[in-house]
């Protein structure tokens, strides 16, 4: 089987109202997603999704004409692009998508099929006063998620824990919360300060006090030794690696034993096969793996696959935060809207490779050229 053509399809979702994440300076008012699709010469079509894919153009002269399952070349490829270029991972959940369909296998099976549904946390991406984070916290309780996930604004701990004890003296044991503070990385021209070791370790000492499941990227992502002291003093499972540009950085956590749970986005950091290699690591060292998945439905069908597979856990990241993050805005481009059962859980597609199923009614309709 060889590659026959490589097409990067660029679509742009308006959003109103417009969506403000917590890790950007402004509110979003449309969202973009890049689809690459890779075609064979025996008729198998693999579509991923995830990232820009901006300049990968570029690069595709490398892919055509080889053997679409070839993956580990194809990797090691991919990662000799990141040095000089960018991350291009969709192209390997691409990749995978083909294989799957050659193999009549779901990726989660290919990649160890340890599971065919995971328990979910919803992950909340907004900044809210006290009292509408409790009021959401009550409504996700009532769709059936057990578990969710509170953003804090650096700059306002004391807003954040006030959120994190209603949503506690509300929900009780009924709701896991995780806490990510986004310190790990930054959106291009955020210079703001990060906390340092002392404040995220009072920070987490009050979290600790209200039975907080996880705290996420407290501190700059390459400082091991200020995870590792906040990890073994805070009584807190510790969290990060979401968007590690490299295996090295991830092993390095790996080598400190500075996490308790490894979030490497199979889209976003290190890639598909390389997140599994960092998933068997964290398993045989008893740490948890489970990875970030805040792109599209795309995105987040990749990261399933890889979490699935391996055995991931114990909760998976579900971006869900309405009425600003829906599941109509993070998969307007799938047929079918991802969503979770009544026990809490997101259940795998069992169709051969990613199993997206794409709507082209949308993809003409918010088709982007240039
Ligand atoms: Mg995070």
């Amino acid at each position: 089987m060889k590659i026959r053509a490589i097409t990067l399809e660029r679509l742009r979702l308006p959003l109103e109202p417009a969506f403000h994440a917590a890790w950007d300076p402004q509110p979003r008012e449309y969202f973009d997603a890049t689809l690459v699709f890779v075609d064979t010469d025996e008729g198998l079509r693999g579509v991923g999704s995830g990232d820009t894919m901006d300049g990968f153009e570029n690069f595709t002269s490398l892919f055509l004409g080889s053997d679409p399952l070839r993956i580990q070349h194809h990797v090691e490829v991919l990662e000799s692009i990141n040095f000089h270029a960018a991350r291009y991972w969709p192209f390997e959940a691409a990749l995978w998508d083909i294989i799957g369909q050659a193999a009549g296998l779901p990726v989660s099976v290919l990649f160890g099929g340890t599971l065919d549904r995971l328990p979910v946390y919803a992950s909340t991406g907004s900044l809210l006063e006290p009292s509408a984070r409790v009021e959401v916290a009550q409504r996700l309780h009532d769709e059936g998620f057990r578990a969710m996930k509170i953003r804090v604004d650096p700059v306002a701990l004391d807003q954040g824990l006030a959120s994190i004890r209603g949503v506690r003296e509300a929900l009780g044991a009924q709701m896991e919360i995780m806490v990510d503070l986004n310190q790990g990385w930054r959106m291009p021209g955020d210079v703001t300060p990060r906390l340092d070791l002392r404040a995220a370790r009072r920070f987490a000492s009050a979290l600790n006090e209200l039975d907080v499941f996880w705290l996420e990227e407290p501190l700059e992502r390459h400082d091991t030794a200020g995870h590792a002291s906040l990890r073994t003093q805070s009584g807190l499972r510790i969290a990060g690696g979401e968007m590690a540009r490299d295996v090295n950085e991830l092993l390095a956590h790996l080598d400190a034993d500075s996490l308790d749970v490894y979030q490497p986005d199979a889209m976003l950091a290190v890639g598909m096969l390389r997140a599994r290699f960092i998933a068997e690591l964290s398993h045989v060292k008893n740490r948890w793996f489970t990875p970030h998945s805040w792109t599209n439905g795309l995105g987040l069908l990749a990261n399933a696959a890889v979490s699935a597979g391996v055995g991931g856990g114990p909760f998976f990241e579900f971006p869900y935060d309405p009425p600003g993050w829906t599941t109509e805005r993070r998969d307007f481009f799938l047929v079918d809207k991802l969503t979770i059962d009544d026990d809490g859980y997101f259940n795998l597609p069992d169709r051969p490779g990613l199993g997206a199923i794409l709507d082209d009614d949308a993809r003409r309709r918010w088709r982007r050229e240039g």
